[in-house]
């Protein structure tokens, strides 16, 4: 009976332990799944654009959360002195608000992409909700600018399958980021391009703001002053700043090519 016990208690403990194994493994894939969900350059969760090859000499600039007065106005005046073309991803509720600014950037022949109306965080949306922000946003744009470009890009990068399906059935394609400025908590200009400097490897599509989800009238001056001196400097280094439509045509042609 003694030695039942004994046994039973064993078998218990094994039992505890392998539990133990089955939970650490699930929780390690839940981090990994919540991590991917948030992962700029990750693709478990369906394929998104995040540049082109290393050592690409191209470098697309990014800038999300607009339109924004006045930064994103002194952003268009900083890239027209440098004769460089870049993307936004505006947020509809503010494209709304201020169609005049979202009209300048189109004129100024920038790319320009859809960010959602109201910027929630869409792996917390059902599908109903994930389709009236992406076309609430689409009509906004339509609405101020007319015909622009077939770009989304999901708010925090937070997506899963249903938001990159539901993105591509109305006719867009996500593009994410593999290089970012962190310049959402106004970090000094010197930061931002240091930690720009820091990622890059060629063939980059990278991550500023112009505007903030939270409110119109964000200051960007940082981000802004950080432009100017990145594509000055890259420029001398013998880099070409391009637009996400151009990258993507780019990829295009070098896999037909191979
Ligand atoms: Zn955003």
């Amino acid at each position: 009976m003694c030695l039942n016990l004994q046994f039973g208690n064993l078998k218990l403990e094994i039992y505890n332990a392998f539990m133990l194994g089955i939970a650490a493994v699930v929780s390690a894939a839940a981090v990994a799944a919540g991590y991917e969900s948030m992962a700029p350059t990750g693709q478990w969760y369906g394929r998104t654009f995040t540049g082109l090859p290393r050592g690409s000499r191209q470098l697309a600039l990014t800038f999300d959360d607009g339109p924004n007065g006045p930064h994103t106005l002194r952003l268009l005046e900083i890239l027209a002195r440098h004769e460089v073309h870049a993307t936004f991803f505006l947020i509809g509720k503010y494209v709304k608000e201020r169609p005049g600014i979202a009209c300048q950037i189109a004129k100024a022949g920038h790319a320009i992409g859809n960010h959602t109306f109201s910027h929630p965080l869409l792996i917390f949306k059902n599908e109903a909700e994930i389709r009236c922000e992406i076309s609430d946003c689409q009509q906004a744009l339509q609405d101020a600018v007319g015909e622009h470009s077939n770009l989304f890009r999901p708010p925090f990068g937070g997506r899963r399958p249903a938001v990159l399906r539901i993105a591509r059935e109305l006719g867009l394609e996500p593009i994410m980021w593999n290089v970012t400025g962190h310049d959402w908590n106004v970090p000094s200009a010197e930061l931002i391009e240091e930690k720009i400097e820091r990622q890059m490897h060629g063939g980059d599509v990278i991550l500023l703001h112009d505007g903030w989800h939270k409110h119109m009238g964000a200051d960007r001056s940082q981000t802004v002053i950080a432009t100017d001196r990145l594509i000055a400097r890259y420029k001398a280094e013998g880099r070409e700043f391009v637009t996400i439509p151009q990258m993507m045509i780019m990829t295009a042609a070098t896999s037909l090519a191979s």
